[in-house]
C-alpha cells in the first residue's frame, strides 16, 4: 500500500476507533408524579449524594425544579459497549469489586424490567456514575447518626407496640418500629380482628444467622427476615390483627435498597438484648412468647399463631420459600398447608414458567416444639443460591414475598 493511503488511512481511522466524545447517558422520560428522587430510586442510585448531584448536573436542574411532562431526562447511567470478555476490559478498570457492582447493577436493572436485554446479549453496559468516582454511600452517613441516636433512651412511643395501639383513628396510627417512611399504618380492613401473630424474624444481636455472598456483598440472613417480617407485620395490621414483633432494631425499619447492612443492634420485646449462646437465645424468645400467650389467653384471645421467618443455606441447590409445621399441632399442619396451596398459586399466576419447588414439612425445631401459639417454621430460600438471592435482594421481591404470605395467612 502506498505510504501516503497509509497516512490517509491512519487519519480516518484514528478519530473515529477513539472518539473524544462525552459518554452517552440513559435517558428517561418522567412517570406521572416523577420526582428527581423517586427516578433515581427506580434505578437504585439514591443511595449515593454524587448520582443526584451528577442528575443535576446532566439536566440542569435543582431538586427544587419539578420535571416537565414528556421532557426526556438523562439518568446518571453510562451507556457503555461491552467487548463480550469482561466488564473490566469493556472499561479499562482493574478493580474486581467494582465490575462486580456493576454487573448485579445490569442483572438488577434487567430483573426490574428496567433494562431490555442483558449486557452479553445487547453488548450494552448500564454503568453507574457512583461505580466509577469512588462515591460514598449516604447510608454510611444515616448509620452514624443513627447509631448515635440510638444511645439516647428510646421513646414512648417506640415502647408502644402495634398491637397496643388504639384503634379508634386509624389514619394517625403510628408504629415506630416500622421506621419513618412506613410509621404511619391505616387499618383498611378488620378482616382479622381478634388474632393475635408473634412474629420471630429468625437470629439477629451478635448472630447473623446464615451469610450469602452477592458480588462484593455479605448478606446476612438476619436482616432479610427481618425486612420482610416488618412487611408482614404491618400487612396483618393493615388488617386488623394484634402483632408482635419479637426480634426488634430499634433503627432499622422496612428498608428499600438490595444490599441491606449487617448490623447487631437487635433486642428482643421488652428492649432486652438478644442473649449470646445459641439456646439461651432461642429460650429467650420462646418464653417471651408463652409469656405473651398465657396473658392474651387469659383475656380470652384463642387465635395465636408463631410464624418464625429464616432463610436457608443448608443445601446446594435452589430451594424456593418452604414450611415446616409443629408435628404435634394438626392447626399448624393445615394452616402450612394452606400457605402453601396459597404460594404455589401466586407461583402459577406470576412465574408462569416457574416451577414452585418448596416443600412442606414437619421438623423438631425449638420455636415449633416450645412455643404456645400454633406455629409455622418459614425459610424463604436459600441465601447462598442465586436465583433464591433474586427474592429477597429485590426489594419489590420483599414486598411480593410480604403480601403472599399475608394473603396465605388471611386465607385469601
Ligand atoms: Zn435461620
Amino acid at each position: 500500500m502506498p505510504f501516503f493511503l497509509l497516512i490517509l488511512l491512519s487519519y480516518l481511522l484514528t478519530p473515529a476507533a477513539k472518539p473524544f466524545v462525552a459518554p452517552d447517558y440513559l435517558s428517561v422520560v418522567p412517570q406521572a408524579g416523577d420526582g428527581i428522587l423517586s427516578i433515581l430510586r427506580r434505578y437504585e442510585l439514591d443511595k449515593y449524594r454524587c448520582n443526584l448531584d451528577k442528575f443535576c448536573e446532566l439536566n440542569k436542574v435543582t431538586l427544587k425544579n419539578s420535571l416537565i411532562k414528556g421532557k426526556k431526562y438523562l439518568v446518571p447511567i453510562q451507556l457503555r459497549a461491552f467487548d463480550g470478555k469482561s466488564i473490566r476490559s469493556s472499561l479499562g478498570i482493574s478493580n474486581f469489586d467494582v465490575a462486580k457492582g456493576i454487573e448485579i447493577f445490569n442483572t438488577l436493572m434487567l430483573n426490574k424490567g428496567l433494562k431490555s436485554k442483558a449486557f452479553k446479549v445487547d453488548k450494552i453496559l448500564w454503568v453507574p456514575h457512583h461505580t466509577l468516582n469512588n462515591c460514598t454511600s449516604t447510608e454510611a452517613k444515616t448509620t452514624v447518626s443513627t447509631n448515635q441516636a440510638g444511645k439516647a433512651p428510646i421513646s414512648e412511643n417506640e415502647r408502644v407496640d402495634p398491637g397496643y395501639q388504639k384503634l379508634s383513628n386509624p389514619g394517625k396510627r403510628k408504629f415506630p418500629i416500622f421506621g419513618d417512611t412506613y410509621a404511619y399504618t391505616p387499618q383498611l380492613s378488620s378482616l382479622l380482628q381478634g388474632r393475635i401473630y408473634y412474629i420471630d424474624a429468625g437470629h439477629g444481636g451478635i448472630d447473623p444467622g446464615a451469610i450469602g455472598r452477592y458480588g462484593g456483598y455479605d448478606l446476612c440472613e438476619d436482616e432479610y427476615a427481618y425486612d420482610v417480617s416488618l412487611r408482614l407485620c404491618r400487612k396483618l395490621i393493615e388488617h386488623g390483627a394484634t402483632t408482635y414483633m419479637i426480634t426488634r432494631d430499634p433503627n432499622d425499619g422496612i428498608r428499600g435498597g438490595t444490599v441491606l447492612k449487617c448490623d447487631k443492634d437487635e433486642e428482643v420485646w421488652g428492649g432486652q438484648r438478644i442473649k449470646t449462646g445459641h439456646a439461651d437465645r432461642l429460650h429467650q424468645r420462646s418464653n417471651i412468647i408463652n409469656q405473651l400467650y398465657d396473658q392474651n389467653r387469659k383475656a380470652g384471645i384463642t387465635q395465636q399463631f408463631t410464624i418464625s421467618i429464616h432463610i436457608d443455606s443448608r443445601q446446594n441447590k435452589q430451594v424456593d420459600l418452604f414450611l415446616y409445621y409443629q408435628s404435634t399441632s394438626e392447626a399448624s399442619k393445615k394452616l402450612a398447608l394452606n400457605l402453601h396451596q396459597s404460594i404455589r398459586n401466586k407461583y402459577q399466576i406470576y412465574r408462569k414458567n416457574g416451577k414452585y419447588r418448596g416443600s412442606v414439612t414437619t421438623r423438631n425445631l425449638h420455636m415449633l416444639r416450645e412455643c404456645k401459639p400454633i406455629g409455622i417454621y418459614l425459610e424463604l430460600g436459600n441465601i447462598r443460591h442465586p436465583l433464591d438471592q433474586q427474592r429477597i435482594v429485590l426489594e419489590s421481591n420483599r414486598e411480593a414475598l410480604a403480601k403472599w404470605l399475608f394473603d396465605g395467612l388471611a386465607g385469601q
